[in-house]
């Protein structure tokens, strides 16, 4: 057993002789950004590999979020998840859109669609759900219900990356689905992140949008910001994507391993896996439900007194943090599935090539407070 601290997850790098050609590169041609060939190559492959329309890349996925509200000139309420990371409803704020928090489905831990028409009112101009942990949302009953209503629906897809529904990728639900390539996510480029749009004219517009606004070099035609992604990162990129399939089988054998040796431990469930689904398993989240002899707060201090690091995703819920208390939907009352689910959630470390030296440490670091329990 390595010494080393375990975290919940351990990003991904390209082999750094793979990334030296790259930057030998960068450094001849002096291009670094604004939209450069690794830029623009990357774009294509991601499109091509993620089998969408058209991609955007940005800096990270909070700007692209703030951006995709932009470009579909959102304003007054938008519904969303309270169970999601904190940046979904930053980003709303930061456009001072107000964040609408609907419950969860308990099943899929997305947003609930039998909740979400009575949280509409005439302000309402969006909803933003989140496929959290890569599970789908029911992305048929959103669309119906903002059909009927008229809202936009922009999907927080930073956990989704290459999710895919039967043949179909998820990211092409909605209008519009922003992704992260954040260093602890499937796909890094140690800070990144993307809209993906269903047709030319909308990737233009945010492409303008994410560069100033400019359109030419004398042209600014709106308020636009800097998201642009830098070839550094789209050099990172373009070899993450070389190996990405690998790591995803990867994942998909630790995901195995849990599920196998965790099965029959009494109090401790997994989460919904959809018939048609394939994830991408980014995370795995167990429940910790009443019959298990410790509580998840008691079982996450147990695994870091031994140098273990799952984390509590998500805990605290959004309303729960000081600047969302004061809003009407942020009453916990109102929410209590997203509420039971934050208390009993423990996602456990995950991460390509993890040894399994390791993943059996954590398995039996389980499995000898349930057998205690028994004994
Ligand atoms: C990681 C994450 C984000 C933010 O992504 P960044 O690229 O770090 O800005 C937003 N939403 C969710 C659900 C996330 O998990």
């Amino acid at each position: 057993m390595s010494k080393e601290s375990v975290y919940v997850t351990r990003p991904s790098l390209p082999p750094l002789a793979d990334m030296l050609p790259y930057l030998e590169k960068i450094w001849q041609t002096g291009i670094l950004t604004n939209g450069g060939p690794m830029h623009q190559e990357l774009e294509l492959a991601l499109a091509r590999y993620l089998n969408v329309p058209y991609i955007s890349l940005f800096s990270n996925a909070t700007i692209a979020l703030i951006t995709a509200f932009k470009a579909l000139h959102l304003s007054g309420e938008v519904i969303t998840t309270p169970y999601s990371f904190v940046a979904t409803s930053h980003a709303l704020m930061w456009n001072q859109i107000t964040p609408v928090f609907v419950d969860i489905d308990p099943l899929t831990l997305n947003l609930n669609p039998d909740l979400i028409e009575a949280a509409i009112t005439d302000k309402t101009t969006a909803i933003l759900p989140v496929h959290c942990y890569g599970i789908p949302c029911n992305i048929e009953a959103i669309q119906a219900i903002a059909d009927k209503h008229g809202l936009k629906v922009i999907y927080d897809a930073a956990h989704a990356f290459s999710v895919r529904q039967g043949q179909r990728s998820i990211l092409s639900a909605g209008d519009l689905s922003v992704l992260s390539f954040h260093a602890t996510k499937v796909f890094n480029t140690f800070e990144g992140g993307a809209i993906v749009s269903p047709d030319e004219a909308s990737k233009r517009h945010i492409d303008h949008l994410k560069n100033f606004g400019f359109v030419d070099e004398v042209s600014v035609v709106e308020i636009g910001i800097n998201g642009k992604m830098n070839e550094f990162q789209a050099a990172v990129g373009l070899l993450q994507l070389q190996r990405v399939d690998a790591a995803i089988q990867s994942r998909a054998e630790i995901d195995r391993y849990y599920r196998e040796q965790l099965a029959n431990v009494k109090g401790i469930s997994f989460l919904h896996t959809p018939a048609d689904w394939s994830s991408n398993f980014s995370y795995f989240p167990i429940e910790i439900g009443s019959e298990f002899p410790v509580s998840r707060d008691a079982l996450y201090h147990h695994f870091k007194q031994h140098d273990i690091h799952p984390r509590r995703y998500f805990y605290p819920l959004i309303p729960e943090f000081e600047m969302y208390r004061h809003l009407a939907s942020a009453n916990i009352a109102n929410l209590p599935e997203a509420k039971k689910v934050s208390e009993r959630v423990l996602c456990l470390p995950i991460y390509p090539d993890m040894p399994r030296e390791v993943q059996q440490k954590i398995v039996s670091l389980i499995l000898a407070l349930a057998q205690g329990a028994e004994a």
